[in-house]
């Protein structure tokens, strides 16, 4: 008996038959004693479809814009579990995101929640409400619609749940729960049982989209206990929270991110500052910066290379050419690149994890271009092409099937 958020993703409503399936288990939940708090995303692939209605009449919409556009297929969902929701015979009402009071600051398309006002949710609760709020999306200080970000609604329910201290937070997805590596990918992945923020955290930011990052930034923040698991199988998935009872794995998992463009500057003089001006230029117009790469200087020159984001990529090559005077067949980005991470809070005390991933990669015969590390991670930038058997080889040579 309490408080539950259940969010539920994109494929778990993908359809009529889906959305009555997400019914059935919220009223389950609800016909157990529960007040239910669900949040949902839009149907299946409906946000990529708006993005490219979008791109067909403005591909350089603006922001504003496309968050009016992109929030309509969070309105769609909700309307539809309602309804099926009322078919059952529960009391249910559905909300957008500012009726349930999110307010956001104004970073169309990646707007961060200032604060959820409650008095809507609760007052809903207090009338044994089935409460449905789209998830996503919020309004500004000037009353404008927002988006939090491709894969925001985890967020939405991390803060619902927070705002409302409920006593269970639950992400449905169409897998599982969290595994050593993308189960559609990697045979081999195993289920966690339970994993900390912290690696959970890692291993949202280098790709595995099972979560969205800043949920579990907000969830860490606000020590809200999440569980991921499907919405097709009933069984237990993964509990991510602050200390987990996990096995003794050197790598938690492993992970591909293919959002990624390499640029570079070959030939820059080589005398103070260039990277300082660079780097510089890049942060005051918010372009994000990833692995960076210098050569040693040679005959009065050298090279820089590193990593943005791809829909960054051709940005950070105009602010480049603003700062260094080159050719343009000097300065070159290339989106046909991929990083592959492994990440686990045991390698920090563990010698040789890096030599294993380098390992894994020669065997197969994959050529790395640039490599990161951190405490708990190491990152290598490869060919595209090679990503998704690269991250078998690197997951098999650490997590071999049992
Ligand atoms: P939803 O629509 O429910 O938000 P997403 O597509 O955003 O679902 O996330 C679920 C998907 O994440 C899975 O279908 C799976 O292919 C992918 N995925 C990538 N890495 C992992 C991982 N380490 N564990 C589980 N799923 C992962
Ligand atoms: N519908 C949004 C997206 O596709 C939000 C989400 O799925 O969490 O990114
Ligand atoms: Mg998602």
């Amino acid at each position: 008996m309490g408080l539950i958020v259940q969010k539920f993703g994109g494929s778990s409503v993908a359809n009529a038959e889906r959305v009555m399936n997400v019914a059935r288990i919220v009223t389950e939940t609800y016909h157990s004693g529960n007040d239910v708090v669900v949040v949902v995303s839009a149907q299946g692939d409906t946000t990529d479809d708006l993005i490219a209605k979008a791109a067909e009449i403005n591909p350089k919409a603006s922001k504003r814009e496309m968050d009016m556009l992109l929030t309509a297929g969070e309105q769609m969902s909700i309307s539809l579990l309602a309804m099926a929701i009322e078919s059952l015979g529960y009391p249910v009402i559905s909300l957008l995101g500012w009726q349930a009071g999110f307010n956001t600051n104004s970073a169309y398309g990646m707007a961060r929640i200032k604060s959820i006002k409650t008095d809507r949710l609760r007052a809903e609760l207090d009338k044994r409400n089935i409460v449905v709020v789209a998830g996503f999306q919020g309004l500004n200080k000037y009353d404008d619609l927002t988006t939090l970000g491709r894969g925001g609604s985890d967020t939405s329910a991390v803060a619902i749940a927070s705002a409302l201290h409920a006593d269970r937070c639950q992400i449905f997805t169409d897998v599982e729960g969290v595994y050593t590596a993308d189960p559609r990918k990697v045979p081999g992945a195993r289920k966690l049982k339970e994993i900390t923020y912290d690696e959970m955290l890692e291993l949202a930011t280098l790709g595995a989209q099972v979560l969205n990052n800043r949920s579990v930034e907000m969830a860490k923040k606000y020590n809200v206990e999440i569980e991921v698991l499907s919405s097709l199988k009933r069984v237990p998935g993964t509990i991510v929270k602050e200390v987990a009872n996990v096995e003794k794995m050197l790598v938690r998992g492993v992970t591909k991110d293919t959002d990624v463009a390499r640029i570079s500057v070959v030939g820059v003089p080589d005398v103070p500052g260039i990277a300082f001006k660079l780097f510089a230029k890049l942060a005051a117009k918010g372009v994000n910066v990833d692995i960076i790469l210098q050569s040693v200087g040679r005959d009065g020159t050298k090279d820089i290379t590193f990593t943005v984001s791809e829909g960054n990529g051709p940005l950070a090559v105009e602010l480049v050419k603003e700062v260094v005077d080159l050719p343009d067949e000097k300065i070159v980005c290339d989106t046909q690149v991929a990083k592959i991470s492994v990440v686990g809070a045991g390698m920090e005390t563990h010698p040789g994890t890096a030599s294993k991933m380098f390992e894994a990669l020669y065997e197969i015969n994959v050529n790395i271009q640039m490599i990161a590390t951190s405490e708990i991670k190491i990152s290598v930038l490869i060919d595209e092409k090679d990503a998704d058997r690269a991250v078998t080889a690197v997951h098999n040579k650490f997590l071999p099937e049992e």
